[in-house]
């Protein structure tokens, strides 16, 4: 059997590592566009706080995932699945142009989400999605320490990512505005009074906050950059954190069923049987996306067992809840999710 996967996120890498302990003699070929290994994506937000992030964020290394038989190719981009013939095409530096599967298994994870009128100025700001934007955003920065220059960040959007890429930045001593389209932070996950409590927390920890922006559009001027809104202000550099945008593309390019996410039923399984899809990509047919670590490594662990034929019932969620890693905030009720 010819497994291959695309992505090496917590999806991609649990399941090829809980497929291998299934199957020893199946070929499992993971590919992605990564080169640093695999990484903790939920520590990119204290990417700030702590100098060997770079490093310690790793949490497998590739070539330890090939000792255990995993053959991953990396750096590379699949840019299409043919269904009829069960090929991927392969671009990058890699020796392999195409591949052949007899289980595909889409686990290309999600990108930051710009909202559309934000599209125009890409050149403007940063996102933090991957190891690659931290690493950005932590050269950007030491750029100007390096200059005696205490950084001035705005950040967009007071989601999850947003509180807590704020949150870390004032905690090394930057000044940073948060900009909030809502009336409180984190309105889908907090209760009322917990968004209180984290707006009163950010706030102590000298973040500004502000709620009921609508911010149009950033102007470039010299080396600073504007936020637009009633007002313009003026900061060194801009995070726009508005949430995430599943990769359908490529399924939608196979012709595969594809909504928010890619759709798959209670067996993972998209609109081909042959492939899968799972982790921040996946769309369920209770139209959720369970775009957290805990219930990705449930999807991985039990799509593994299935397809080796040890599972015979659907994967239903765990019970799960999160947390904002935002220094010194607790939330007093349990998150939405
Ligand atoms: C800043 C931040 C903080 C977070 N904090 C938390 C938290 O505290 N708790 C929590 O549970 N969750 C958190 N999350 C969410 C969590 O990290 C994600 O839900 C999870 O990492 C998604 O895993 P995945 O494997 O589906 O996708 P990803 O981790 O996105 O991995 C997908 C991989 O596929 C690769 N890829 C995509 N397309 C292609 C292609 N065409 N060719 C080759 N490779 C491709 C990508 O490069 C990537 O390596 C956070 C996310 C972020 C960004």
């Amino acid at each position: 059997m010819e497994i291959v996967i695309i992505g090496s996120g917590v999806a991609g890498v649990s399941f090829a590592e809980k497929y291998r302990s299934h199957s020893e003699d199946a070929e499992i070929t993971l590919i992605t566009r990564e080169n640093d290994g695999y990484y903790s994506r939920p520590l990119l937000s204290r990417g700030f706080s702590k100098d060997t992030i770079e490093q310690t964020i790793i949490l497998k290394t590739f070539d330890k995932l090939r000792e255990n038989n995993i053959n991953v190719i990396s750096g590379a981009d699949i840019t299409a699945i043919d269904r009829s013939n069960k090929t991927i095409a392969i671009e990058g530096s890699c020796q392999e142009k195409s591949l052949n599967y007899d289980k595909l298994i889409l686990a290309p994870g999600s990108a930051a989400f710009i909202p559309p009128p934000f599209r125009p100025y890409s050149q403007l700001f940063f996102c933090l999605n991957s190891l690659v934007d931290l690493k950005a955003l932590r050269k950007f920065r030491t750029g100007l320490v390096n200059k005696n220059r205490k950084p001035e960040w705005a950040i967009i959007g007071g989601g999850l990512i947003g509180c807590e890429v704020a949150s870390d930045l004032a905690v090394v001593g930057d000044k940073v505005t948060l900009f909030h389209a809502m009336d409180r932070l984190m309105e889908r996950q907090l209760q009322p009074e917990d968004s209180a409590l984290l707006h009163k927390v950010l706030q102590d920890s000298g973040v500004k906050v502000l709620l009921n922006q609508a911010v149009q559009g950033f102007i470039k001027q010299e080396e600073k950059v504007c936020v637009k809104t009633d007002v313009t202000s003026e900061f060194d550099a801009l995070i726009v954190a508005c949430g995430f945008k599943p990769h359908t593309e490529l399924a939608e390019q196979a012709g595969l069923e594809v909504g928010r996410g890619i759709k798959v039923n209670q067996y993972l399984q998209t609109s081909d049987e042959d492939i899968y899809a799972l982790g921040d990509v996946a769309e369920l047919p209770n139209g959720k996306l369970y775009a957290f670590v805990l219930p990705i490594r449930s999807q991985a662990n039990w799509l593994a067992g299935y397809i080796a034929g040890q599972e015979q019932q659907s994967w239903t969620p765990p019970v799960f809840t999160t947390k904002a890693k935002v220094h010194g905030f607790e939330a007093v009720h349990p998150y939405a999710v």
